[in-house]
């Protein structure tokens, strides 16, 4: 690969291994492109010349009205199953993947742009995004990193001087971001498919092998490399998912062409933060059944995993019944190796040591009980539980309206700390570093965003900051940390499609 525009250096390695799962794109130009936000951090991580980024030959690039050199833009085949039903082929609509650009340490990350016209899987779409969600989507995704979540990250916004028509016209934007890869379950449920009508296993073998050398290298020296790759895919999708529930993250959409094989977090649509704890919180308007909510996520994940098992059911066995029984085992290990990461995360938040069992376990599991009861904001809960281990629990019983099961669980709680009295100072600060005090609640998005689409980009900058550093306490960020006000009322989320 030759240096391309701003010091990035291209691969185009999917689109060269896998012609038969990706479609060659002409990018579409937009008329008017302005850089909206740069993520200098990410720029940096590609290699990329920040300035020269900033420039109209940059912007020109971020917008896709210009091909860097060294690209070759594809479109990326899959399927997916939306809401448990199955499309053969969904495809990126309006995303294109300019290649991989390898760093300089020879680690290759997917740069996509999102929004930036019709591709050949655009169906009935327009292949646009609008401004609104690409903010809510770069804003999110680096709020999640920032929170130690493997995820997708942002590269840019740029605001197209074009309208997308929705209900109402909306401006629009090009997104840029940067994964690991963006195989997905749906891009082998799509291998599969080819595979079967083909009746050679091929392709199916070569994307395996493929996500192996990037994401899951183990199993390269395996015994049986397939199915020590399909393990750790469901190991890491539980650390993910625990991840999220640790944090009351909601994803919103886990359709499988949203579920990433290197188990990064990816496709912010209507994803929001739990406020109340409940399991049963849904804020995206799509999910009128609650297939994803909160209290769903890891067995809507176990289903998830489900159908990657079948899909590469040709490779785990010579025989389909021995290839069945093999993915059942694994899949019903899935809960187990759930509730090792999510009671890691538990018990870290709680102040304890995360590989240390504890005398009495269930303080991890009544924790929840005593949130739901109380109807207590998640995130307050935590950040009142480490200032109850500094001795001062006013604010923690501030969250609720009735104290006795708190109480019982307290004394428990308590009983079972590593150290106290003048040490609790070292408790409460490990427990500061995993139990955020800023997320980015769902009021303080909408305000930031209706200013945003507005031009005012001001209140968006600041929420980016005080979001980017989640665990350290500013002074004059109160009410970055405080629950939305009542009058805020039920809140919904978008798709923003
Ligand atoms: P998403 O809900 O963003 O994960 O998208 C689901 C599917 O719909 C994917 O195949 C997208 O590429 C496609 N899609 C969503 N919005 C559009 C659009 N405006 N134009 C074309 N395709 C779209
Ligand atoms: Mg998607």
């Amino acid at each position: 690969s030759q240096p391309g525009a701003c010091g990035v250096v291209f691969d185009n390695w999917f689109a060269r291994d896998f012609p038969e799962l990706c479609q060659p794109v002409q990018l579409q130009p937009v008329s008017a492109p302005h850089l909206v936000v740069l993520n200098e951090a990410v720029a940096q991580l590609l290699g990329a010349d920040v300035e020269q980024l900033r420039r109209r030959d940059g912007v020109a690039v971020l917008a896709g009205n210009a091909v860097p050199e060294g690209s070759s833009p594809v479109a990326q085949a899959y399927s997916g199953h939306q809401f448990g039903g199955f499309s053969p082929l969904l495809g990126d609509g309006r995303a294109v993947l300019l290649g991989e650009v390898v760093d300089a340490a020879g680690t290759h990350w997917d740069l996509q742009l999102k929004g930036s016209g019709r591709t050949p899987f655009a169906r009935r779409g327009d292949g646009r995004a609008a401004l609104g969600p690409m903010l809510r989507e770069y804003l999110m995704g680096e709020a999640m990193h920032a929170l130690g979540v493997p995820t997708t990250r942002m590269l840019a916004v740029v605001a197209t001087g074009e309208p997308v028509m929705r209900q109402v016209p909306l401006p629009g934007a090009v997104l840029s971001r940067v994964a690991a890869s963006h195989v997905r379950i749906g891009t082998f449920q799509f291998a599969a498919q080819l595979a079967a009508s083909q009746g050679d296993t091929g392709v199916l073998q070569r994307l395996a092998d493929h996500v192996i050398g990037r994401h899951h290298p183990d199993a390269r020296d395996a015994a049986t490399p397939y199915r020590h790759l399909l393990a750790s895919v469901i190991d890491t999708q539980a650390s993910l998912v625990a991840q999220w529930m640790a944090i009351g993250f909601i994803h919103g959409v886990l359709n499988t062409d949203n579920v990433t094989i290197s188990g990064e977090t990816i496709d912010y649509g209507p994803c929001a933060f739990m406020d109340r704890f409940d399991p049963a919180t849904v804020f995206s308007s799509i999910d009128d059944g609650g297939r994803y909510a909160y209290g769903n996520q890891p067995s809507i994940t176990q289903w998830n995993l489900t159908r990657l098992a079948e899909a590469m059911l040709p490779l785990l066995a010579p025989t389909t019944d021995e290839a069945v029984e093999v993915a059942t085992d694994m899949l019903n290990a899935f809960p187990a190796r759930y509730d090792h990461h999510w009671t890691r995360r538990m018990q870290a938040k709680l102040g304890y040591d995360p590989d240390q069992p504890l005398a009495d376990p269930d303080v991890v599991d009544d924790v929840t009980a005593v949130m739901r009861a109380g109807g207590v904001d998640h995130t307050s809960f935590f950040r009142s539980l480490s200032a109850a281990a500094r001795g001062d629990s006013t604010a923690l019983f501030a969250l609720f309206d009735d104290t006795t099961q708190l109480e019982g669980w307290l004394t428990r709680w308590q009983a079972q700390l590593p150290v106290h009295g003048s040490d609790a100072g070292a408790v409460a600060a490990a427990m500061d570093a995993v139990n955020p005090v800023y997320i980015p609640r769902n009021h303080l998005v909408e305000d930031a965003l209706d200013h945003a689409v507005n031009g005012d980009l001001a209140v968006f900058e600041r929420l980016l900051t005080v979001v980017a550093d989640p665990f350290t306490e500013r002074p004059g960020l109160d009410d970055y940390a405080q629950p939305a006000p009542a009058d805020f009322g039920p809140f919904r989320t978008f798709c923003g499609t």
